[in-house]
């Protein structure tokens, strides 16, 4: 089948196909689009929550080293054993988890360096100060705590010696404020698990004016350790932490990535890109959503929403394909029937006018040997054959009925007349044909005038009364009850004959139905019921029935 054809015949299911997948793109946008933004939202308050934990963390971390150097503050020589009862307070591990230590260093001249040494030496024999002697000052950690093999290779290292560091220690001098270094390696650091680390350095002073500059006090930090604790419980986000605000691997100081290791993949659609200022430096924060973000049934919703339409679509488009084709099919079963049943309305139309003409010329021949002197036995031949003459044409003038009813041309031709009179002349020319029963008057009204077609309503009454005798074998009396009421007439014609079934009866008015259990004992072509109906509706009536089987039928007709 074409293309074209196709459209024109299936267009309906066609029709319901694009309008559904219409539907269901639309649907489908709609949802993409409100869980685009409902994950857009849920992600900036994340990313968001992200950078105030770390920048709120940092300021509690500077608030520790304030603590430090109020203590030194209060207490101009602090001993390793104070420094070490004052940080195990502190509960660092506990309340501040990432910090790898604190530590206490010197701020002297290079050349006061041996009295540096000596209070390394007092405290045990092996450190000494590890520094180039270089720059004119030296600055040596001299506690670290908690102590531990990690920290204790620090002790005696000259912070000055190193760029980074050093950077710090002059901001920390002039700002006289909490200052972080760039991303440094740590002295604790070993061969194994190396992670990139931080100082944060806060001035201790030998003057409580705050002018002269005798050491720092430090928070050590390793990144990982520090960032780890610090997010735990922000697995769907990746982020990147750069000192500075230059997005390279150099400046990289902290990286949680669960798809790839690369900051190159950060070109998603939903990146949070933030500077926080962290103790004098700035600190570039990149987060974005990784695949554990947002729940997977809202995720999958939209594709859930297209996948079930998609589905819905296509079934209804195939039920109603089916149906157009099933339809199709039954209105070509409907032509071949009509156009069949057309034919056999014209074949008793043309059978039935040429079966009237030889029959009424048989008439009159009949009628005509009637006049002629003839021995008995040939005039009841003769009667009998004119009987059935009779009975030939009336059915051939039923044929014809079919066929102008068909036709639409069944013609009435009114006038008044007493329906008392027509019923009493029906029963008696029923009478003259079917002498085995009695057709008894149970109620009538004499002056009853109706107006109306009498030769056709005679037809009618005569075949209600013919099929009351037919189908009562067993009984010997019809009856025939009339009534007025309201201005509305009932005729009732009464057998106690064979009655009808339940199933039949709705039937019975059809063209050319018989109940089929008669067929072989009664004779009949099952068009009369459908002229006597015809011809009742015609004049504004009706005619309903009431049976039961083995126990007689009433027809009534309402007129
Ligand atoms: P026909 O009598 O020639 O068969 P009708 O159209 O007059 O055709 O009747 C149609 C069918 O209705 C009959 O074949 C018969 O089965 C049923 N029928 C009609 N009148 C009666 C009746 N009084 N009692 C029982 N069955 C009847």
């Amino acid at each position: 089948m074409k293309f074209k054809s196709f459209i024109k015949i299936y267009y309906p299911a066609v029709l319901i196909l694009i309008a559904l997948l219409s539907f269901t793109l639309y649907a489908w946008l709609e949802a993409s689009a409100d869980y685009k933004a409902r994950t857009n939202k849920l992600f900036e308050q994340r990313a968001f929550r992200v950078g105030e934990i770390i920048g709120n963390r940092m300021v509690d971390y500077s608030q520790i080293l304030r603590g430090c150097q109020a203590l030194f503050d209060s207490s101009k020589e602090i001993s390793v054993g104070e420094w070490e009862t004052y940080v195990r307070g502190l509960k660092v591990a506990e309340n501040y988890p990432g910090i790898q230590g604190l530590a206490v260093s010197r701020y002297v001249a290079a050349s006061d360096s041996s009295k540096v040494s000596k209070e390394l030496r007092g405290l045990n024999l092996r450190y000494k100060i590890t520094s180039p002697f270089e720059y004119p000052v030296i600055v040596p950690v001299l506690y670290i705590e908690p102590f531990n093999k990690r920290n204790e290779r620090a002790i005696g290292f000259d912070l000055y010696s190193e760029a980074r560091r050093r950077d710090a220690i002059k901001r920390a001098i002039t700002t006289r404020e909490p200052s972080i270094t760039r991303k440094i390696k740590l002295r604790q650091e070993t061969h194994a698990d190396v992670q990139p680390g931080f100082l944060m350095f806060l001035p201790i002073f030998s003057d409580t004016s705050h002018t002269r500059v005798a050491g720092f006090v430090a928070n050590v930090f390793r990144t990982h350790d520090l960032m780890g604790a610090l997010l735990n419980r922000y697995s769907e986000v990746d982020l990147q932490l750069y000192d500075g605000t230059t997005l390279s691997e150099k400046h990289l100081i902290y990286e949680k990535t669960i798809n790839s290791s690369s900051y190159n993949r950060l070109k998603g659609p939903l990146v949070f890109d933030t500077t926080l200022v962290v103790a004098g430096l700035p600190w570039r924060l990149i987060v974005s959503p990784n695949e554990n973000f947002g729940s997977t049934i809202e995720r999958q919703q939209p594709f859930l929403i297209l996948a079930v339409g998609v589905i819905l679509s296509v079934l209804l488009f195939v039920v109603s394909y089916n149906n157009i084709r099933r339809k199709g099919r039954i209105g070509v079963e409907l032509q071949k029937t009509l156009a069949l049943e057309k034919k056999k309305d014209e074949f008793i139309s043309i059978a039935s006018h040429e079966l009237k003409t030889p029959l009424t010329s048989i008439k009159a021949s009949i009628q005509l040997l009637e006049r002629a002197d003839l021995k008995e036995r040939d005039k009841f031949m003769l009667a009998k054959a004119g009987n059935n003459v009779d009975k030939l044409q009336a059915l051939i003038g039923d044929l014809l009925d079919i066929s102008k009813i068909q036709a639409g041309q069944l013609q009435l031709n009114k006038e008044d007349f007493k329906l008392s009179a027509l019923i009493r002349d029906c029963i008696e020319s029923v009478g003259h044909i079917y002498s085995s029963h009695k057709i008894e008057i149970l109620n009538i009204i004499p002056d009853l005038i109706y107006h109306g077609d009498k030769f056709r309503l005679e037809q009618a009454l005569n075949n209600l009364f013919i099929n009351a005798i037919k189908y009562s074998p067993g009984s010997e009396k019809v009856f025939v009850d009339m009534g007025l009421s309201q201005g509305i007439i009932k005729i009732k014609i009464i057998d106690e004959g064979i009655g009808i079934s339940e199933q039949n009866i709705k039937k019975i008015f059809d063209r050319f139905f018989r109940a089929e259990e008669l067929s072989p004992v009664i004779s009949g072509l099952g068009i009369g019921l459908h002229i006597s109906n015809e011809i009742i509706k015609r004049h504004g009536g009706s005619i309903t029935v009431t049976s039961e089987l083995n126990q007689g039928s009433i027809f009534t007709i309402i007129l």
